[in-house]
């Protein structure tokens, strides 16, 4: 396996791309086959048309299959989460980390069933320049969308995530005629405990709540932040039974949990509307029905669970 960013030649393999490029041009420019000046610029212009990761790789791959025939692709960023792969990994490959600046970009692995040539290798790196900056834009643009809907102090999804993955769910669930419920929980008396104990242990108090609520789901539930002291939790492939199980084991574990900080020490409880999608149902109409059902809870007494009214 051949790996050109562990190359002698090569020891600084951060800035890869650029500092690559610069030595493609001045050690080997005589026989390195140069991309036409028309393939660089329509390159240039396909990747800047889009901010999606896949379709700026895609794009990426198609117009590199060009050059250098026959080869897979893998592509990872960790700290994004971010992965795409074209082909199944073969026999021979080279890696680069992609680094402009100082800011990881990620690694692209090229893999082949026979070794790549060295000219082959020099146009990948060429072909890596005109990657690097719609890459870093389209890892940016990411990051941007993933923030703007996670809540700051719970590290949750808030309203704007949740209205995203419910509209989904809702049609999915119509879709494939799939049950699909949703959660309404509301903290009981929480003005109060702000009252008492002052906003910043309130805050303390909604960031341990949202835990543990997260800890009486499964991995396939979702948590959202939905309001100030408000979390919805929505449940794929649920009938309202199973969602009434999990709403009373979430009732029962933030009533046992104890929030303390120094010399403060609280409880508290949360009440919790559940709802079923009915056929036809638009997402608003599940939200209604269980926030119905939460005002029901909150009229008998709190610190319970009402399915149905
Ligand atoms: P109920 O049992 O009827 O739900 O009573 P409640 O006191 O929980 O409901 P109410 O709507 O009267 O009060 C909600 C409180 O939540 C008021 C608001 O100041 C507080 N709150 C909302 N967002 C935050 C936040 O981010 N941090 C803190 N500490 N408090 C918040
Ligand atoms: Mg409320
Ligand atoms: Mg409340």
């Amino acid at each position: 396996m051949s790996t050109l960013a562990g190359n002698p030649r090569h020891p600084r393999h951060h800035e890869i791309a650029h500092k690559l490029a610069v030595n493609v041009f001045s050690e080997t420019a005589a026989r390195v086959p140069r991309l036409s000046d028309q393939s660089q610029l329509r390159l240039a212009k396909a990747l800047q048309s889009s901010l999606q990761i896949n379709e700026v790789l895609s794009t990426f791959a198609a117009e590199a299959r060009l050059a250098v025939p026959g080869f897979s692709l893998r592509y990872q960023h960790a700290p994004e989460k971010a992965e795409f792969a074209l082909g199944l990994a073969q026999a021979h490959g080279c890696a680069y980390r992609l680094d402009l600046h100082g800011h990881d970009l990620g690694t692209m692995t090229f893999t082949r069933d026979r070794l790549f040539a060295t000219d082959e290798l020099a146009l990948f790196e060429l072909l890596l320049c005109s990657l690097i900056y719609p890459l870093r834009n389209a890892l940016l643009y990411e990051r941007a969308l993933r923030m703007a809907t996670i809540d700051p102090l719970t590290r949750v999804q808030n309203r704007m995530g949740m209205e995203q993955y419910l509209g989904h769910e809702v049609s999915v669930a119509a879709r494939h005629g799939t049950p699909m419920s949703l959660l309404l929980i509301d903290i009981d008396h929480f003005k109060s405990v702000n009252d008492l104990y002052g906003h910043q242990f309130g805050d303390r108090v909604l960031r341990e709540t949202a835990q543990t609520i997260i800890r009486a789901t499964r991995n396939s539930d979702v948590v959202f932040r939905y309001g100030g002291e408000e979390f919805v939790v929505i449940l794929s492939n649920t009938k309202s039974a199973g969602a009434l199980m999990l709403a009373d084991r979430i009732c029962g574990e933030v009533r046992e949990a104890v929030i303390e900080e120094e010399m403060l020490r609280a409880s508290v409880s949360v009440s919790i509307g559940v709802a079923e999608l009915l056929d036809g149902d638009a997402p608003s109409d599940i939200l209604r029905a269980a926030d119905q059902r939460l005002y029901q809870a909150k009229a008998r007494g709190r610190d319970r669970v009402v399915a149905l009214s």
